[in-house]
């Protein structure tokens, strides 16, 4: 299999699992870096990620429009995805998604913070933006390219920016730790929430973020974790073959 055959496959499996663990519903769009030519991503045509095969699969430039063109309806977000591969040369894989545990965080005057050390890998400060700060009333939908510049420029270096009113956009050097990323953001979010209705909430502190990070930050640092959510989702590889 050729390495860009590999990688398609791969986001294939990427949009089903966050589609069976509730990262996406209907909406949310997962892609990837290609592996041979880092100038184009692959994202999926506009398909609920739970229905995403490998035909839908599409290549984009960096000017988030299609390579040679497609008649094939598309993610309106798209851009999202090109500005965050053009401003972020480490980035591999980014995931737009809209939570329902990660909302909250987007509208409330609380930050979102690591509680859990499997989720120190979301990042210690995660930025907010707010669309409106630059652009005004809008339908809060990233549709242009000088949106996605600007919300690319509030994630800065780090692996995740909340969307006000909207949900969140997470990048990673792997697909696989973008997956966990925006996975365990969900779930930090949900324990934040329950913890924060229980009393003061105790966070990781900032050298438990760094040292748990360095454990589980790195691509492919638990690849248990991947084949056992492939296999949730019905994709798992097939049983070696006995002897
Ligand atoms: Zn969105």
């Amino acid at each position: 299999m050729s390495e860009l055959a590999a990688r398609r496959r791969e986001l294939v499996v990427a949009n089903r699992i966050l589609a069976h663990e509730n990262v996406f519903d209907s909406y949310g769009h997962v892609s990837a870096r290609h592996p041979v030519d880092p100038r184009q991503f692959l994202l999926a045509a506009s398909v609920s990620p739970g229905q995403v095969g490998e035909a839908d699969i599409l290549l984009y430039g960096e000017d988030g429009e299609a390579v040679g063109g497609t008649t094939r309806a598309q993610y309106s977000e798209r851009f999202i995805h090109a500005a965050i591969y053009a401003q972020r040369p480490d980035v591999q894989a980014v995931v737009h998604a809209h939570t329902p545990a990660v909302l909250p965080f987007t509208v409330a005057p609380v930050p979102l913070r690591p509680v859990l050390h499997v989720a120190a890998i979301i990042g210690e400060h995660i930025p907010l933006w707010d669309m409106h700060a630059e652009f005004g009333d809008t339908d809060l939908l990233v549709t242009a390219p000088a949106h996605a510049a600007s919300l690319a420029n509030a994630l800065g270096n780090g692996r995740v920016v909340l969307m006000r009113g909207h949900g969140f956009t997470a990048a990673a050097g792997s697909l696989e730790l973008a997956v966990r990323v925006a996975i365990y953001l969900g779930i930090n979010a949900q324990a934040q929430a329950a913890a924060m209705a229980l009393g003061e909430v105790r966070y990781l502190s900032p050298g438990e973020v760094a040292a748990a990070d360095a454990r589980m930050g790195s691509p492919r640092a638990t690849g248990r974790v991947w084949d056992n959510w492939a296999q949730r989702c019905g994709l798992a590889k097939p049983l070696p073959v006995q002897a």
